[in-house]
């Protein structure tokens, strides 16, 4: 058994750090420049770059995924209700509170664990105006399910996606407009695959739209004397913007590591009795998720504490779920949601990231071991 005499604890992710040269050319560029924010060089090349990695759409920057999700919702004229997933971060049926509409939770696929569309069909009254659904461990919700209810039942309904989790997929982020909905948000926060700090992005498959995201972004200035819509502060600061251009020199290096060590804890741990690994196969590796069910002899949650004993922090995403949050559990629609209440009990995140050794994933496989033979 490898040493699990660890001398600080290990977290779930580690931020991908460029090298120090890199960061510091940079910053010099953006500081002597005097332009720190407000659309600046920086946030420009930045948007250029992402953009040529999505495969289709048009990108804005924003100054984190929540604002972004916000800033989007709010030009997309919804009302009433939406249908959200409640297998997600807080921040995505926030941003639907925040903006006075209703969420009613639909229940995800058993597998991917994203918003399902049949559960999608049967909450989808004249009262909703959106769907929201978020991508799970770089799995894609059934978007073109998604895209076929719209068009058969309801041509008005917005369809919005919470993509925090995917970009940094190797090659395309998207392979069809389809894919994105009306629009899609990423975040690029610091434990993120991608990131800029803090920060995040809009993709829409229209430039008019592209347009009209970045008005909001920007208070709904158009001109220097004219404000045509509501908007908010969304700006990504060059700073940012500027730390984003050196990660993304060194993302697909960070894709590549991570991808061997994602290999080498699949084959190992698919070796588990009574353990499911359900990301790491690619195309994304922002997450080695797995799995453990209820019925099983061992849980989750014992699995969690024996790694944290040693020094191992993994994660429970998503746990607790949306729909049982003080803010929300009232509501009629966050009962009965049978699959992401066991996805929230059941799954567990390990540690992944591009600096970790090939001999700590090991440790941290033989500790699964250990806990499991124990069961
Ligand atoms: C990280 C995350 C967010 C929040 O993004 P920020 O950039 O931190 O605001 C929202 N949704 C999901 C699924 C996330 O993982």
């Amino acid at each position: 058994m490898a040493s699990t005499a660890l001398d600080r604890p290990v977290y779930v992710t580690r931020p991908v750090i460029p090298p120090w040269e890199n960061l510091e050319a940079a910053l010099r560029r953006v500081f002597d420049s005097g332009i720190l924010t407000n659309m600046g060089p920086a946030h420009v090349e930045l948007e250029e770059r992402l953009e040529g990695r999505l495969g289709a759409g048009h990108l804005s920057l924003w100054n984190n995924g929540t604002t972004a999700l916000l800033g989007a919702l709010s030009q997309l004229d919804l009302h009433d209700q939406a249908i959200v997933t409640p297998f997600t971060f807080p921040a995505t049926v926030h941003a639907l509170s925040l903006l006075g509409i209703e969420p009613v939770f639909a229940d995800v696929d058993p597998h991917d664990l994203t918003l399902s569309a049949e559960s999608v069909a049967e909450r989808l009254t004249d009262r909703v105006s959106a769907v929201v659904g978020t991508h799970v461990y770089g799995n894609f919700c059934d978007t073109a399910a998604i895209a076929r209810l719209r068009d058969e039942r309801r041509p008005d309904l917005r369809i919005v996606y919470d993509g925090a989790h995917i970009f940094g997929r190797s090659g395309p982020v998207f392979d069809s407009a389809e894919a994105i909905g009306d629009v899609t948000m990423l975040s690029f926060h610091a434990t993120k695959l991608f990131h800029t700090v803090e920060g995040g992005a809009l993709v829409t498959p229209e430039a008019a739209q592209q347009a009209r995201f970045r008005t909001a972004r920007n208070f709904g200035i158009t001109g220097e004397e004219s404000v045509e819509g509501v908007g908010l502060n969304g700006k990504m600061s060059e700073v940012h913007a500027a730390v984003g251009l050196a990660v993304l020199d060194v993302l697909d290096a960070e894709i590549d590591a991570r991808a061997a060590l994602a290999r080498q804890y699949v084959e190992r741990l698919d070796a588990v009795d009574g353990l499911e690994v359900l990301s790491g196969r690619g195309p994304s590796y922002q997450y080695l998720t797995v799995r453990v069910r209820t019925e099983e002899a061992w849980t989750r949650d014992s699995l969690r504490s024996h790694l944290l004993d040693h020094g191992i922090v993994s994660r429970k995403y998503f746990h607790p779920l949306c729909s049982e949050m003080d803010a929300y559990r009232h509501l009629r629609s966050a009962a009965d949601l049978p699959h992401a209440t066991a996805a929230a009990r059941e799954c567990l995140v390990l540690p992944l990231y591009g600096e970790m050794t090939p001999d700590l994933v090991d440790t941290i496989c033989d500790l699964v071991d250990a806990k499991r033979a124990a069961a």
